[in-house]
């Protein structure tokens, strides 16, 4: 039997990240070159050329006197906790197959859950960033899930009330293995909701199938080719595999949430699903997550736990 090419990659040890990441300044040399990977950059005015001011830990361009710090204007702005905590964290959030809790968070970094929260939301956040540039390419399953809902009874699964809806999708290369896949929310499963996340998430040539859900029918003004399979063939027969992928990361992705957080509320639902197709898109490289994670932290703007906390798609 082959071996798993994720389960048996060389992973990234805990010994590894702390002579790589284990004090104040290595953290600071790492960010530094993924901000500014070909030499500082004037936030202001561009110039390449500056100052450090020492004992504020600030760089001055040498041309407009603007000053800033490592951290302002990335995600990390005006955190209290140190860089080594913070790379602690990301090491742990990629290095979890199934995710971790705020509250693991806490126990591990020593923090408060109000800190270990907001922490887990930013980098939740800085991977949903990471994740909207990718476009699903090739062949890609597409269904529509619904998640939650307070209301016990009446109907389930599609048009159940107080459910929320998300899409899932996952490409598959010519031999029919996994290689990326998106899970986001929508506010309604219509046909023009799925369009326009259609065009947010997978590449024009892509080949499409769905089953036959009428929300579907617009996807082909939206991509190269669309195959509806009708859901009576797909369910009753147990060798149909052309769903096998996606209705397996969505029983996973589910379990996992489940599991691991328990629930989930739907306006922080968009950035769990983002957590875990982060990880799952970068599933051969656990090595170099950690620094991709950071690159990516390093270049998104600062955001707010009280903006984090409302809902978004
Ligand atoms: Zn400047």
């Amino acid at each position: 039997m082959p071996k798993n090419k994720v389960q048996f990659q060389e992973g990234y040890s805990l010994i590894k990240f702390q002579k790589a990441y284990g004090s104040e300044e290595k953290c600071r040399q790492k960010l530094f070159r993924y901000r500014w990977p070909n030499g500082y950059v004037c936030p202001k005015c561009g110039h390449n050329r500056y100052y450090v001011l020492k004992a504020r830990q600030l760089y001055q361009c040498t041309e407009c006197r603007y000053q800033s710090s490592l951290i302002s204007d990335t995600i990390f702005a005006s955190t209290k906790l140190p860089l080594t905590t913070w790379f602690l964290a990301i090491f742990l959030i990629t290095q979890a197959k199934e995710g971790m809790s705020a509250l693991s968070l806490r126990r591990f970094l020593g923090i408060s859950v109000n800190a270990a929260l907001t922490m887990k939301h930013k980098l939740q956040h800085v991977m949903k960033n990471a994740d909207d540039k990718l476009l699903l390419e090739g062949f890609v399953e597409l269904d529509d899930v619904y998640w939650g809902g307070k209301r016990s009874g009446g109907k389930r699964g599609r048009g159940a009330p107080g459910k929320t809806s998300f899409l899932a999708a996952v490409s598959r290369n010519i031999k029919g293995h996994p290689i990326h896949m998106r899970m986001s929310k929508i506010e309604a499963c219509n046909s023009s909701e799925v369009a326009s996340w259609s065009q947010r998430h997978i590449h024009p040539e892509a080949v499409v199938i769905s089953d036959a859900f009428n929300p579907f029918n617009r996807l082909s003004d939206t991509v190269a080719f669309h195959g509806k399979i009708r859901a009576s063939t797909i369910y009753t027969d147990p060798k149909n595999k052309i769903f096998h992928w996606v209705n397996t990361m969505i029983g996973n992705v589910k379990k996992a949430i489940h599991g691991t957080y328990h629930s989930v509320s739907s306006k922080h639902l968009p950035r769990y699903l983002a957590e875990f197709c982060f990880r799952f898109n970068n599933r051969f490289c656990v090595g170099t997550m950690i620094g991709s994670l950071i690159k990516h932290a390093a270049n998104t703007k600062p955001k707010p736990q009280r903006i984090l906390t409302f809902a978004e798609v």
